[in-house]
C-alpha cells in the first residue's frame, strides 16, 4: 500500500471511546520513538500540544465510534485530509462496548444522566466509523494490540499492505496448551469465533475468551451451536456475549435472541 512520501505525515484521532487505543499507541515508548524518526506526526491531540488541523495527512489513524453528529462530521473530515485511513480499536471496526447503549433508547440515558437540560447533546446512535466512510485497513482489539499497531505503521512505511492472523482465539489458545474453558469448564467462552492476535491473552490467564477482538472470519457457526448445545450453554448467552463487543455486527446477522432462542 504504497504512501508516496520519504516521512509520511501521519494523524492520531479518537471519536468517541475511552481513549485506550491511542494510550496504547503511547505505550509503544521506544519503539514509537523511532516509528517518530521515520513519520512526521503533525496532528495527535492526545499528544501533543501543537498540531496542525489542516494538514494534508499520509496516513490516519482513527479510535471510537460515531455517537454524536460531531463525530460524524470529524470522521468525514478525516477522511478528506488522508490517503490510507486505519480503523484502530473494536469500537470504530465493530461498534465496542459503547455501542450496547443502542438497547436504550436516547432519551432515556440523556435524561437519566443530564436530568432534563440537555440542549448540547449531539447524539445519534452509536456505530463503528467503518460503517460512515471508507477505511483501507481495521485493526481490532479492545484495546489493540502494540504489535499489531507497529506492523501496521512499518508495512505502510515501507509501501506493503500488513497481513493479520485469520484464525479464531482458539488456534492461539490450542499453541499455548491451555485447558479449554468449554471442554474442561463447561464456561461460555467465545474464542471459536473471535479473531486471533491477542495470543489468547485471557484463556492463558485462565478466563473465558469475552470475544473483544470481534467476529473471525469463515466461523463455523454451526459447529459452535452444536458444540455449546452438548454442554448445555445455549446459543443466546453465547451471542449475548459476542454483543457485547460487536453489537452491530450482530445484529446485522440477524442473530438476535428471538430469532435463536426456538431451535438453536
Ligand atoms: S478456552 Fe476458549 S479460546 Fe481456548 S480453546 Fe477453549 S474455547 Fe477456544
Ligand atoms: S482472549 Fe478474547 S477477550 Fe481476551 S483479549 Fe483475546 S479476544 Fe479479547
Amino acid at each position: 500500500m504504497p504512501i508516496g512520501n520519504q516521512k509520511p505525515k501521519v494523524g492520531i484521532f479518537g471519536l468517541t471511546g475511552c481513549a485506550g487505543d491511542q494510550l496504547q499507541v503511547l505505550n509503544c515508548e521506544d519503539e514509537l520513538l523511532r516509528l517518530a524518526e521515520r513519520m512526521d506526526i503533525v496532528d495527535w491531540v492526545m499528544a501533543r500540544s501543537q498540531n496542525d488541523h489542516n494538514a494534508r495527512l499520509d496516513v490516519a489513524f482513527v479510535e471510537g465510534v460515531v455517537a454524536t453528529q460531531r463525530d460524524l462530521q470529524n470522521l468525514r473530515t478525516i477522511r478528506g485530509r488522508s490517503k490510507v485511513l486505519v480503523a484502530i480499536g473494536t469500537c470504530a471496526v465493530w461498534g465496542g462496548l459503547p455501542a450496547m447503549r443502542n438497547e436504550i433508547p436516547r432519551e432515556v440515558l440523556e435524561k437519566e444522566v443530564y436530568k432534563s437540560d440537555r440542549p448540547f447533546l449531539d447524539t445519534v446512535e452509536a456505530r463503528p466509523a467503518t460503517d460512515f466512510v471508507p477505511f483501507d485497513l481495521m485493526l481490532p482489539g479492545c484495546p489493540i494490540e502494540r504489535h499489531e499497531f507497529l506492523r501496521v505503521a512499518n508495512a505502510l512505511l515501507v509501501g506493503t499492505t500488513p497481513e493479520f492472523f485469520k484464525t479464531p482465539v482458539c488456534w492461539e489458545c490450542k499453541t499455548k496448551e491451555n485447558l479449554c474453558r468449554v471442554v474442561h469448564c463447561n464456561e461460555v467462552c467465545c474464542g471459536a469465533m473471535t479473531r486471533s492476535g491477542c495470543g489468547a491473552r485471557c484463556p492463558s490467564h485462565g478466563v473465558a475468551c469475552s470475544g473483544c477482538r470481534g467476529p473471525a472470519e469463515e466461523t463455523n457457526y454451526d459447529a459452535n451451536i452444536t458444540m455449546f448445545k452438548d454442554r448445555k450453554i445455549s446459543w443466546v448467552e453465547i451471542a449475548r456475549k459476542m454483543e457485547n463487543f460487536s453489537a452491530p455486527v450482530w445484529m446485522k446477522m440477524g442473530l438476535e435472541e428471538e430469532e435463536v432462542r426456538g431451535g438453536r
